[in-house]
């Protein structure tokens, strides 16, 4: 007898694939893991019960509200603008621009979801010690939530890199509607893989200057090559270090500031958890890692800590 002989050699190729009257493996599977994921639901809210944590948030929790998620998983290939090509080539700032202003349009649309409305709950309930968010979309404030560290800006303010002059997006964005008719027809322009927007001439574009001083403007939030600027980050710290836990909401914490947060906590022996589709940066440093959607995970939470 030989080791072949062992072998199905009469079964025709696909006879697996048959049914056999087994339970489906795939089902099984998927109702094992939401019974987990409730039973992990239920060890985060014993975990937090009584307790005041702080919350950082991701792009993870705006991703239901329609704003893209430009580090998940199938998201494009995309290069950031760097702060240093923004101040030094005139033709990548008015791409930028272009660009920026498109994707404002939607910012502007979206609406805050589930996930940031249970936040506000939690912070009602005296639950949140802080939340601190790498978004820039505002939406966090726009949910009513009132103590918020938007740790990575917000596109809804524009400043003045020479005498500091803030401005509202809007008056600047009206201002990039005037001066360029392109952009009152979106549904024209084509987006590029990287972000930048195919406005025709580049150098027909004209960009808004500070109306205080004719300096150079930029949206009010930290582009790649940038620092998060120190009081910004103490007062993110500050969240940290009034609170009894972490939450990490649909980051994959690849921006070194929020890894640091998370470091902090670490080290104040904070229970830290972990709500994202995917792999984190933090996911050694949790306690539980919860590996779903934001919206669905803390209305649960929410559900169960106030219900
Ligand atoms: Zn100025």
């Amino acid at each position: 007898m030989t080791a072949d002989s062992a072998l199905p050699t009469e079964t025709a190729p696909g006879d697996a694939l048959e049914p056999t009257g087994a339970p489906d493996a795939a089902a099984v599977l998927a109702s094992a893991v939401a019974l987990d994921s409730e039973r992990a639901v239920d060890a985060v809210a014993t975990l937090l019960r009584g307790k005041r944590a702080a919350v950082l948030t991701g792009a993870g929790l705006s991703t239901d509200s329609g704003i893209p998620d430009y580090r998940g998983a199938g998201a494009p290939i995309r290069t950031p603008m760097t702060f240093q090509t923004f101040v030094a080539d005139e033709r990548s700032r008015k791409r930028y621009w272009a660009g920026s202003h498109l994707g404002w349009r939607v910012f502007r649309q979206a609406e805050p979801n589930l996930g940031h409305r249970s936040l506000v709950q939690l912070e009602n309930a005296g639950a949140i010690a802080g939340i601190i968010t790498q978004n820039v979309d505002g939406l966090h404030t726009r949910a009513g939530s009132r103590h918020v560290v938007e740790l990575h800006g917000s596109l809804d303010r524009v400043i003045c890199l020479t005498c500091g002059q803030a401005f509202g997006r809007d008056s600047i964005a009206a201002r990039l509607e005037t001066d360029n008719p392109v952009l009152r027809h979106p549904e024209s322009i084509r987006i590029a893989p990287d972000g930048d927007a195919d406005v025709g001439n580049i150098d027909d574009f004209v960009v808004p200057n500070c109306t205080v001083c004719g300096g150079m403007l930029k949206p009010n939030v930290v582009f790649f090559g940038e620092l998060v600027p120190t009081e910004t980050f103490l007062e993110a710290s500050a969240v940290i270090q009034g609170a009894d836990a972490l939450v990490v909401a649909g980051s994959s914490l690849a921006v070194n500031s929020g890894i640091r947060l998370v470091e902090q906590a670490r080290r104040r022996r904070l229970p830290i958890i972990v709500i994202n589709r995917g792999v984190t940066k933090g996911d050694g440093r949790a306690l539980h890692k919860l590996e779903a959607g934001t919206s669905e995970t803390l209305a649960a939470l929410t559900e169960r800590l106030l219900g």
